[in-house]
């Protein structure tokens, strides 16, 4: 048996506006059951969840949940883990939806569907090297027809914990007048954010109604580094803000590892004491293995210490035959183009072609 707790009782609205089980699942395996026409009750009855339980049952992977196959693959912990401890904990069950793409940052690894800012872009400079996003992709906001309304406040009726995700969630207003109303203090509320918004007053009484709150901080790197993947957004701001939320509430540090991050892993590690590294799996063209081998080695030999990194550039290393460094300078040429200082991709290629 394959035991996973968002499996039998997780609760997810996918950005599709679908139900699905868990936020990380692949889009492509959602149920495809509307949130606007389907019932929570239909939902938790349909085929599409029972399915899902017995082949966990049977102690196979569904498919959709490759990402936390491969994280235990490589010896990382996966979701499925994480929610485990969770449930150890008492906190189940989750309800995880995105509230919608208005976001202020033009992050190199994400697209249009995610944040207007990079929908914006696209409409005036078209990306002729990306080919993971759909260039009319659209933006989404958080539903607000009442049946959905409806079957999102079901939901989280039954839930202890809450996770929302964006675009940027301190910029959208719908997604506050939501909260508040949704509020209370037998919830925990996970919010994943840029953190380059500071919370109004109006935010913060409003995350005061809650049992708790997570504040999970999106940091890649840092200085150039940071501002270069996620351009628009000010380095000094955001880890002024986490410094200052912190004083109040639990908060904690997520980066994705990835091509343009390699070589400041070292200093990003040393900079905050408790991040959390993942490795990009999406798009597949900024992942590490696209990378040059030497800077792979290069950052093997500076994260000695650190064996979550070791582990993600073990992996990648070892996934090397499926290496486009020529398209990922292509890609990140493009970008360079549309950011307010360099990535230098000429010592990727003159080391790469020694
Ligand atoms: S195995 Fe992972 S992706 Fe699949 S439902 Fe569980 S947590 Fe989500």
């Amino acid at each position: 048996m394959l035991y996973c707790p968002r499996i039998k009782n997780g609760i997810a609205f996918t950005p599709n506006r679908d139900y699905d089980v868990c936020g990380v699942r692949d889009l492509n395996s959602s149920s495809k059951l509307g949130i606007s026409s389907t019932s929570l009750n239909d939902f938790l009855n349909s085929d599409y969840r029972k399915n899902l339980i017995e082949t966990a049952d049977r102690g196979e992977w569904p498919k959709g949940c490759e990402g936390c196959f491969w994280l235990e693959h490589i010896g990382l912990p996966s979701s499925r883990q994480s929610e485990i401890e969770i449930e150890k904990a008492q906190s189940s069950p989750l309800v995880h939806f995105n509230s919608g793409s208005i976001c202020d940052s033009d992050c190199s690894m994400c697209g249009p569907r995610w944040s207007t800012t990079i929908a914006n872009r696209l409409k005036t400079h078209p990306d002729p090297t990306a080919t993971f996003y759909t260039l009319g992709d659209d933006s989404i906001e958080l539903p607000f027809d009442p049946a959905s309304i409806q079957n999102l406040k079901d939901a989280i009726g039954q839930a202890r914990r809450l996770k929302v995700l964006g675009g940027e969630p301190f910029l959208d207003k719908k997604l506050w007048n939501f909260l508040d109303q949704v509020a209370n203090n037998n919830l925990t509320l996970i919010i994943t954010t840029n953190g380059n918004t500071y919370p109004s007053q109006k935010q913060f009484k409003i995350l005061d109604k809650f049992e708790n709150v997570n504040l999970v901080f999106s940091i890649d790197g840092t200085g150039l580094t940071y501002e270069w993947i996620r351009q628009n957004l000010s380095y000094k701001t955001v880890v002024k803000n986490y410094l200052k939320l912190r004083e109040d509430y639990k908060c904690s540090i997520t980066a994705v590892a990835q091509a343009h991050n390699l070589l400041n892993l070292k200093e990003l590690a040393q900079a905050f004491k408790n991040v959390s590294f993942v490795p990009l799996t999406h798009p597949a063209l900024l992942s590490i293995r696209n990378a040059p081998d030497w800077a792979i080695e290069t950052a093997l030999e500076q994260t000695q210490d650190i064996l979550e990194l070791q582990t993600i550039l073990k992996a990648s290393r070892s996934a090397k035959p499926t290496h486009d460094l020529d398209a990922l300078v292509a890609h990140t040429e493009y970008l360079n183009g549309h950011r307010t200082h360099y990535f230098n991709t000429k010592e990727w290629m003159v080391q790469h072609r020694r």
